[in-house]
């Protein structure tokens, strides 16, 4: 991915009065801004010294992080014109008069429920109340299973109760969908917070404990109760995150690779009754299951009969009410706002009701909302030219592979096969999910998410012993990122991100490609990372290179986390650049293609310099300014630990130095911040 919207199952709360507007609203159109600003430009500041805070340092001055947000930045800023933008359809869907033709009616109910705030509040906790008594009657530890099933299927993608299970693409048959099971069960964001001992780590778990204590008063615990509970879920997610795996050890797919049969799995964990679970969640009968983390699962069992069942009970009933607390009345709102975006990722205030209401409906009918909006944002037109741009990057691509000094005859032939095997996903699916079976009740909103989550989950979980549809997107057309998918082998480009200032048809080449090239470029390169070059041309997890050539490869993305690995992130903690190496390798591959394409692209045009700057100026400002950012340095700990991407300073300047196109572009001299000595310029692709 380019950027990420990770972890946003974290956005949340603070009880702010927005009434519900549901007057009819002029036609709502997205604010122009260009991919290339000169008044963004920090001209006090040497490109040559430190070219990311020349590029952008006027923006980051111009642009302090709203109290609402974790981080600020380019990309941040057009999903939340994005979002004023989508506020005017929604409101303008949620007139409940007659002849609103479906896809209108159901995001318009769902955010009407949404913004009734009143309702929600009346409501309160009782809105759980089915699934609360369904935890305390339970009688035995057997009894666990069906019930996990039922809690997962509310819970949606929001939270994974337990472990996570579903449908994934056979890593060795990637035409084939396959039974999925997978480590989960945690209420912090990675396992690492559990095992670390340094002191913010300390601190963090001290302050979890006493969000989990409150999410249990809320409940109507008594204090010393809840304190109790507390200390259970904090024992058992520590047990389960020691047998997690590391986000680097993830990042290997032989390590996440585990397919056994059913017999194997309840002789892995036999105290938990699969038959009922996966009975309860209506599985396709399965031969197969790709069971990761098996380690994971044993610990799991392990657990089940060191601890009692009231203590499972508290466990369940923690994760379903901090699962859903966003969706609940204001005390559980302000609290989930308090814990995962105030003290994780150090947001000042909570969102307006209607930003997080738009944000859910695209969540959760991303596919509905996104056909109204690409109606509106997306031509045919614009639709042809950014294909066109994906066409000749690939053509770059396939120019530098053919040009690879590093690389035999046998492997190139194989990358080229991969490379055309490549399918290009422009703007929106040529196929709408259907969420005709979605009830959205107008006066419903807890309801509304659960019914949508369950949707959700049985369309997931169908796909098991299918074949693969290889027109499905992961993300909303709205959503401002893009993603490479090396099973499917394919690169995707939600119509979100095709807008200025990223993509801006108003504008000339040099930027164009700087920025949105590069962009195509990353996700491209990605097919080619340390994890995805371990795919074939069909998604396929099977080694396609010699040994040798391997070998060569890997000495060159270890240039690249080497470098990266030395760059501070914040205080003391430095980037994980084996956690990072993916990205910061699509970063470097992704502005080498671009900077290609457009060369060819306007080899018969006779470019001129604009505003004072060369064309390869403007090729790098352009590439520069996609990642103008202002950055918390809680969400920046944050993210050291889970995000692959490095900070937005580094993903820019940690690119420029391996680029001698641009110490000539901007005549920086040898030995200066922005160059490195040739011999030790890292390049992979
Ligand atoms: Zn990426």
């Amino acid at each position: 991915m380019r950027i990420t919207l990770a972890l946003q199952f974290f956005a949340c709360s603070l009880f702010l009065a927005v009434t519900a507007g549901a007057q009819k609203r002029e036609e709502p159109i997205l604010p122009y801004s260009p991919s290339l600003n000169i008044n963004s430009i920090d001209k006090s500041i040497d490109p040559c010294e430190n070219f990311y805070k020349y590029a952008c340092g006027r923006w980051q001055k111009d642009n302090p992080i709203p109290p609402d947000q974790t981080s600020w930045s380019v990309y941040a800023k057009l999903y939340q014109d994005n979002l004023n933008f989508l506020r005017g359809i929604l409101e303008q869907a949620s007139v409940n008069e007659k002849g609103r033709d479906a896809v209108t009616q159901k995001i318009g109910d769902f955010y009407t429920a949404c913004i009734d705030e009143a309702a929600v509040e009346l409501r309160g906790a009782d809105a759980l109340k089915p699934q609360l008594e369904a935890i305390a009657s339970l009688k035995t530890i057997r009894e666990l299973a069906p019930l996990v099933a039922r809690l997962q299927l509310y819970t949606g993608g929001y939270r994974s109760i337990l472990f996570q299970s579903g449908s994934v693409q056979d890593p060795d048959n990637s035409e084939q969908q396959i039974a999925a099971l997978d480590q989960g069960g945690l209420g912090l964001p990675d396992r690492d917070y559990y095992t670390k001992d340094d002191a913010k780590s300390k601190e963090t778990r001290e302050r979890y404990l006493r969000h989990v204590q409150k999410i249990f008063e809320l409940l109507g615990d008594a204090p010393e109760t809840a304190k109790k509970n507390a200390d259970t879920v904090m024992r058992v997610e520590t047990a389960l995150a020691k047998a997690s795996m590391t986000r680097v050890e993830r990042r290997d797919p032989y390590k996440l690779k585990n397919k056994i049969g059913m017999p194997a799995l309840e002789k892995l964990v036999p105290n938990f009754d699969w038959r009922a679970y996966y009975g309860e969640l209506q599985f396709p009968k399965f031969q197969i299951l790709n069971a990761t983390a098996p380690a994971f699962f044993q610990e799991l069992n392990a657990l089940l009969s060191s601890e009692p069942l009231e203590n499972w009970k508290a466990y369940l009933r923690f994760h379903l009410a901090d699962s859903l607390s966003p969706y609940l009345s204001a005390k559980f709102v302000d609290e989930n706002f308090e814990f995962y975006r105030k003290y994780l990722r150090g947001a000042k205030e909570q969102q307006p009701r209607w930003k997080r209401c738009v944000q859910y409906t695209d969540h959760n009918l991303g596919e509905a909302l996104g056909q109204v909006y690409v109606r509106k944002v997306f031509s045919p037109e614009l639709k042809q030219s950014t294909l066109e741009m994906v066409q000749r990057i690939e053509a770059a691509m396939e120019q530098r592979i053919r040009q690879l000094d590093w690389m035999s005859p046998e492997t190139k032939q194989q990358a080229l096969t991969k490379l055309h095997g490549i399918r290009n996903k422009i703007g929106y699916p040529d196929k709408w999910r259907d969420y005709s079976s979605v009830n959205i009740a107008r006066g419903d909103f807890l309801g509304n998410i659960q019914r949508s989550a369950e949707s959700e989950r049985r369309r997931d979980i169908a796909k098991v012993g299918k074949p693969v549809d290889r027109g499905e997107w992961e993300i909303s057309p709205v959503t401002v990122d893009a993603y490479y998918n090396p099973q499917m082998n394919d690169i995707n480009f939600p119509a979100g991100v095709l807008q200025p200032p990223l993509y801006d048809a108003k504008l000339d080449d040099a930027p164009n490609y700087g920025n949105t090239g590069g962009t195509i470029g990353h996700e491209l390169t990605h097919g080619f990372d340390d994890e995805g070059s371990q795919f074939d041309a069909t998604g396929n997890l099977r080694n396609w290179w010699t040994k040798e050539d391997r070998e060569k490869f890997d000495a060159r993305t270890k240039c690249v986390s080497d470098q990266y690995s030395n760059y501070i992130v914040v205080d003391d903690v430095h980037i994980n650049g084996l956690l990072t190496m993916g990205e910061d390798v699509a970063d470097l591959g992704g502005e080498i293609l671009a900077y290609i394409a457009w060369k060819d692209a306007t080899k018969d045009k006779n470019l001129q310099p604009i505003d004072g700057f060369t064309p390869e100026q403007r090729f790098f400002i352009g590439f520069a300014q996609w990642a103008c950012a202002n950055e918390r340095p809680e969400d920046l700990r944050l993210r050291a630990q889970t995000d692959p991407h490095s900070p937005a300073e580094f993903r820019i300047n940690g690119v420029v130095l391996n680029l001698p196109e641009f110490a000539k572009a901007f005549s920086c001299k040898p030995g200066q911040p922005m160059t490195k000595p040739p011999e030790t310029v890292c390049r992979v692709w």
